[in-house]
C-alpha cells in the first residue's frame, strides 16, 4: 500500500474545523485533474509537506514504487484518508493532537499552501453477501468510517464504534443503511489506553455474514485482530484490521532503529512463506512483539 507511481502537487483551497479536534483541509489545483480515486471508501494517500523555509515540497523521482527526493532534505510524509473527492477537489480530515508535524501543519493551513499527494488505495472489502458491517475506529479512522457509511447500500445493517477525544468531537454520520453508533470519549487518542478492544469484545455479532473493518492506534488494532481471529474465529475474508498510528512514536522509533536491519530480514522471510492478508499481518505482529516493538 505504501508503493506508488504518481505524485501530484495540490494547493489548499479551504481549511476549517469540523469539530474541536478535527481540521478539514480542501485541496485543489490543476494537477488534481489527473488524480484518480481508487474508489475504496477508506482510500489513503501519502501527503508530502514542504521542508522548513520552503513553500512547496520538492518533486520526487519515483523508483521501485517509492519517492526519492533530491534537493532539500527529505520532506515529512504522512498517511491520510480521502474523506471526499469530486469536482476537482479532495478533502482530508486531520486529527488535531499534541506535537504532530502534520497536525500542526493542518491547524495553520491557508489557501495557497502546497503539498504533494500520492495516488490512493484502501483495504475495505465487504463481501457482497455480508448483511451486517461493524466499523471500529478511533478519530483517525473517522474520515474513512464517515465515507464508508455514506456509501453503504440501504439493505445493510451497520454498527460503528468510534473513539474520539471529547463529546464535542462526535460527528453526524449520514447513511442510507440501517446504522447504529457507539461513541467512546475520554479513552485512547494518546491520552489514555484505548477503550476499543474491550468495546469489540462486548459486541454481539450475528452468526454468519458479518464483515469487520477496524483502524486505530496499533496496539488497539493488534488486540482487536487477535480477538476477532482467535476468540471469534472470523476468517480473513470477513475482516480488514489496520494499524493507523503509534502512541509514543518517538520512543518506539528509538527501539526500532537499531533492530531495523534484522526486522527487514525477518519481514522478507515471512513474505517468502507465502502468507498474505491478515495472516501475514498477525505473523508480523508476533515478530514485532517478540522484538519488544
Ligand atoms: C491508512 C491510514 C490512514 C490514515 N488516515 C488518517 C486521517 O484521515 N486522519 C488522521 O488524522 N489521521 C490519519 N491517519 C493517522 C496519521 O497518519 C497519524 O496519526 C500520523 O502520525 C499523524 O502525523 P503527525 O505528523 O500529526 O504526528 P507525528 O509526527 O507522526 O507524531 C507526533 C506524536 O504524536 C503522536 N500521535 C500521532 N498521531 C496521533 C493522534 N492521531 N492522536 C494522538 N497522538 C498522535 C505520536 O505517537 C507522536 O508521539 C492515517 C494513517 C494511516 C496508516
Amino acid at each position: 500500500m505504501a508503493r506508488f507511481e504518481g505524485y501530484y502537487q495540490a494547493e489548499v483551497v479551504a481549511a476549517g474545523r469540523v469539530t474541536p479536534n478535527m481540521m478539514r483541509v480542501r485541496f485543489g489545483g490543476s494537477e488534481l485533474d489527473r488524480w484518480i480515486s481508487s474508489g475504496d471508501p477508506d482510500e489513503r494517500l501519502t501527503i508530502a509537506f514542504p521542508c522548513p523555509g520552503q513553500r512547496t515540497p520538492p518533486r520526487p523521482r519515483i523508483a521501485g514504487g517509492a519517492w526519492h527526493f533530491d534537493g532539500c532534505a527529505e520532506p515529512e510524509q504522512r498517511s491520510y484518508t480521502v474523506r471526499r473527492v469530486g469536482n476537482g477537489t479532495l478533502d482530508v480530515d486531520f486529527v488535531v493532537h499534541e506535537g504532530g508535524f502534520a497536525s500542526d501543519w493542518a491547524t495553520r493551513a491557508e489557501p495557497g499552501d502546497i503539498v504533494g499527494l500520492s495516488e490512493a488505495g484502501g483495504w475495505y472489502r465487504r463481501p457482497p453477501d455480508a448483511a451486517s458491517v461493524f466499523l471500529i475506529g478511533d478519530a483517525t479512522a473517522l474520515p474513512a468510517i464517515g465515507r464508508i457509511v455514506e456509501e453503504l447500500p440501504v439493505h445493510v445493517r451497520a454498527h460503528a464504534v468510534i473513539e474520539v477525544a471529547s463529546e464535542d468531537d462526535v460527528q453526524e454520520l449520514p447513511s442510507a443503511a440501517d446504522l447504529t453508533t457507539t461513541w467512546l470519549t475520554g479513552s485512547g487518542m494518546g491520552r489514555a489506553p484505548s477503550g476499543l478492544p474491550d468495546a469489540v469484545r462486548d459486541l454481539t455479532m450475528p452468526g454468519g455474514g458479518a464483515y469487520v473493518w477496524a483502524a486505530a492506534e496499533t496496539s488497539a488494532t493488534r488486540a482487536i485482530r487477535k480477538h476477532l481471529r482467535h476468540d471469534r474465529g472470523l476468517p480473513n475474508s470477513a475482516m480488514s484490521v489496520i494499524g493507523y498510528w503509534r502512541a509514543e512514536k518517538e520512543a518506539w522509533l528509538q527501539r526500532y532503529e537499531p533492530a531495523k536491519p534484522a526486522m527487514r530480514r525477518r519481514r522478507a522471510a515471512l513474505e517468502a512463506t507465502g502468507l498474505t492478508g491478515q495472516d501475514l499481518v498477525e505473523a508480523w505482529d508476533q515478530e514485532m512483539e517478540r522484538a519488544g516493538l
